[in-house]
């Protein structure tokens, strides 16, 4: 593998589709199989920098990783290491990549994992950028998905709470619409509905998507109902996050109203948005989810480190030192030695780190 076409995973879109299905597909078999893959990584390192909370993605690749056999070096606190020294990205990474096979990136700012994989000397995966992509947990419910409902295809979707932060939203959707007459209800309050740029792709993808504010009116319809936390450290200020909680909470009530056969999904933690009463009902599929994910970052480690999959150039578009992107959150407006690229439609311009667009003065 050469510096340049590490199969990085920042967007799930990195992969070909036939990638993620070869990536499930293989989870499955680990899962039915575990002691054939013990020791696959022997003797490799996963090095895991997560500079935001996490106890899931973490903590299934560390022991998505040691059931392989390999070893593992990280942060959890950034407190604790360099960047406390206001160390950038970009030096945390190569160095961090000269001691590891592999790295497992989180942070809080949108392409900020891109970034990173720009000046790594392995490949990288995004484990959470911001309120931007989630693509690992977007594998997880893919593999779900097919483990579950036999299918990613045909699927009336519900996609319930922080529409506009939630990262695993943005991923799913984005990955659901590659497959064939799969629907979507958007059930959000005004303020965090799903971000433009999503809905364009939705658009463009030839899917049909309604938005309606209550999950009274979405239930009866739904195959999947995907439930997600308002996410309050995304929120500008406690009121604004005040004014959007405990808006929706998926009960038994409610959970009369749906299918026999509905599955809920949560890429978790839960807040208050399901009762805990929900939890017996053989419907909610969250716990065995997260399950889940152990087994498609084990079958994922094991595809990039085995360079099975092809991945396209990092950034395509063109550069343009001059222009800034309008997203505050955006990680090009915190490291300055990061080359401005955008991706031109016709005078729209769309950030090739955080997707965010902005019009051509
Ligand atoms: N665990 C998921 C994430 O990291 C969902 C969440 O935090 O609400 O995005």
């Amino acid at each position: 593998m050469t510096k340049n076409n590490f199969p990085h995973l920042i967007d799930l879109d990195n992969y070909p589709v036939s990638s993620w299905d070869s990536i499930t597909n293989l989870a499955i078999d680990i899962k039915r199989n575990p002691h054939i893959y013990v020791g696959a990584c022997n003797g490799k390192i996963m090095g895991t920098l997560f500079y935001e909370p996490s106890t899931r993605t973490q903590m299934s690749f560390q022991s998505a990783m040691l059931r392989l056999g390999g070893g593992i070096i990280g942060f959890d606190n950034p407190a604790n290491s360099s960047v406390a020294k206001g160390e950038s990205i970009k030096d945390t990474t190569k160095i961090a990549s000269s001691y590891s096979d592999i790295i497992v990136m989180r942070h809080p700012l949108e392409g900020s994992v891109k970034a990173a994989a720009l000046t790594s000397d392995c490949p990288v995966v995004n484990a959470g950028d911001g309120g931007h992509l989630h693509p690992t947990q977007t594998l997880t419910d893919l593999l779900t998905l097919k483990a579950e409902k036999g299918t990613l295809s045909g699927l009336t979707v519900g996609f319930c709470g922080d529409l506009k932060n939630g990262r695993t939203v943005h991923s799913l959707l984005k990955a659901l619409c590659c497959y064939d007459n799969n629907k979507f209800v958007l059930i959000s309050t005004e303020e965090l509905k799903v971000p433009t740029y999503i809905k364009n792709r939705i658009s463009a993808s030839g899917k049909e998507y309604t938005e309606v504010n209550t999950l009274e009116e979405a239930i009866p319809s739904l195959d999947v109902l995907y439930m997600t936390r308002i996410q309050r450290e995304r929120f500008g200020s406690e009121e604004e996050y005040n004014s959007q909680k405990h808006v929706f909470c998926l009960d038994k009530k409610k959970m009369k109203a749906a299918g026999k056969d509905m599955i809920v999904m949560h890429p978790l933690p839960r807040v208050d948005e399901i009762a805990v009463e929900v939890d017996d009902d053989p419907r909610a599929l969250y716990f065995k989810q997260a399950n889940y994910g152990m087994y498609v970052r084990m079958s994922l480690i094991l595809s990039v480190l085995n360079e099975d999959i092809k991945t396209k150039p990092l950034l395509t578009g063109t550069k343009m030192p001059k222009v800034c992107c309008h997203n505050q959150k955006c990680i090009t407006n915190f490291e300055p030695s990061l080359p401005h690229s955008f991706r031109n439609y016709g005078g729209v311009l769309e950030c090739e780190y955080c997707d965010e667009r902005l019009l051509l003065e």
